[in-house]
């Protein structure tokens, strides 16, 4: 082993689909043709967002792909314990604090739009909580100096959280803890290096480094990978209808998300085996093929 530890961790709101796909093929490769490990994590700290048995059935999707992980499958939903302590942490050295706003209070008080899509948090209970109101949700205390990081495949990224995202939930009002605090805490606990995944996770990023530099955990490499959207530029998602990937046509549907990654696998591959994919994927993985963009439309592609 290299030293490079890897992971996937897919969110079980629905069956896998291409784009998870690509996801989880590019980051598998860029693991093993260093030599490293590649961990599984299932994200499910979202819990009213899970879907029934759609856990289970991503990993009998990725085991009939012939993806192979190493070591158990690390559960979020198990994890709260260890968020609470991260939380705890950051309130402790004043990182966090409670917030009581609503989500109305915050749309009428805001006044930036934040990368998201949602408005950036104007720092109402920045400096305590008003008299006679309640904690609702935790959030973190951001700065306006520039986070900057270089992406393996988008190049350089900067942000300005407090312009950019405001103050962001660590831990929101109905009690569950946020992907952003659940995600670092668990990539750092894990050991992972390198974070390879979607460029839909580009913007969300700074806000991780930042959490990382709040706990004192260190900074993992990022790649984000482009992400398949459909013929209208959306990101194929449950909400977008994208089609379930049929275990019966693994061996051709990984030579497809290969292409994708704009690796030249033959064409022939896809009428073999999934291990013979895999064969030829870890020995001619080429990291420089990436296409260094956010997101292809599956129309443009063959
Ligand atoms: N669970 C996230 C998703 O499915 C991925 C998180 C990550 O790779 O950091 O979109």
């Amino acid at each position: 082993m290299t030293g490079y530890r890897g992971r996937f961790a897919p969110s079980p709101t629905g069956p896998l689909h291409f784009g998870s796909l690509v996801a989880a093929v590019g980051s598998a490769l860029d693991a093993r043709s260093q030599g490293g490990e590649w961990l599984l994590r299932m994200e499910d700290v979202d819990t009213p967002r899970n879907v029934p048995g759609a856990a289970d059935d991503i990993l009998r999707t990725l085991a009939a792909f012939g993806f192979e992980w190493d070591g158990p499958v690390l559960w979020q939903s198990r994890r709260r314990d260890a968020y609470a302590a991260a939380l705890e942490h950051l309130c402790q050295a004043g990182w966090a604090y409670a917030c009581a706003c609503s989500r109305k209070e915050i749309a009428d008080s805001a006044t930036r739009p934040a990368v998201d899509g949602g408005l950036a948090y104007p720092g109402t209970c920045r400096n305590g909580l008003p008299p006679g109101r309640a904690a609702r949700a935790w959030r973190l205390r951001v700065t306006d100096e520039e986070t900057a990081f270089t992406d393996r495949v988008q190049g350089r990224q900067t942000q300005r959280l407090e312009r950019d995202v405001g103050d962001f939930v660590l831990r929101r009002a109905d009690g569950l803890f946020a992907y952003q605090l659940a995600v670092v805490v668990d990539d750092a606990w894990q050991g992972v290096t390198d974070i390879v995944r979607g460029a839909d996770l580009l913007d969300s990023t700074p806000r991780q480094i930042g959490l990382q530099r709040c706990l004192g955990y260190p900074q993992p490499r990022y790649a984000h990978l482009p992400v398949a959207a459909n013929a209208a530029g959306e990101k194929l998602s449950k909400q977008t209808r994208a089609p379930v990937l049929d275990r019966n046509r693994a061996a051709a549907e990984l030579v497809r998300a290969l292409h994708f990654l704009g690796q030249r696998a033959p064409v022939e591959l896809a009428l073999s085996r999934p291990a013979e994919v895999w064969d030829w994927a870890r020995q001619h993985w080429d990291f420089t093929a990436l296409p260094r963009q956010r997101s292809i439309a599956l129309a443009n592609f063959p």
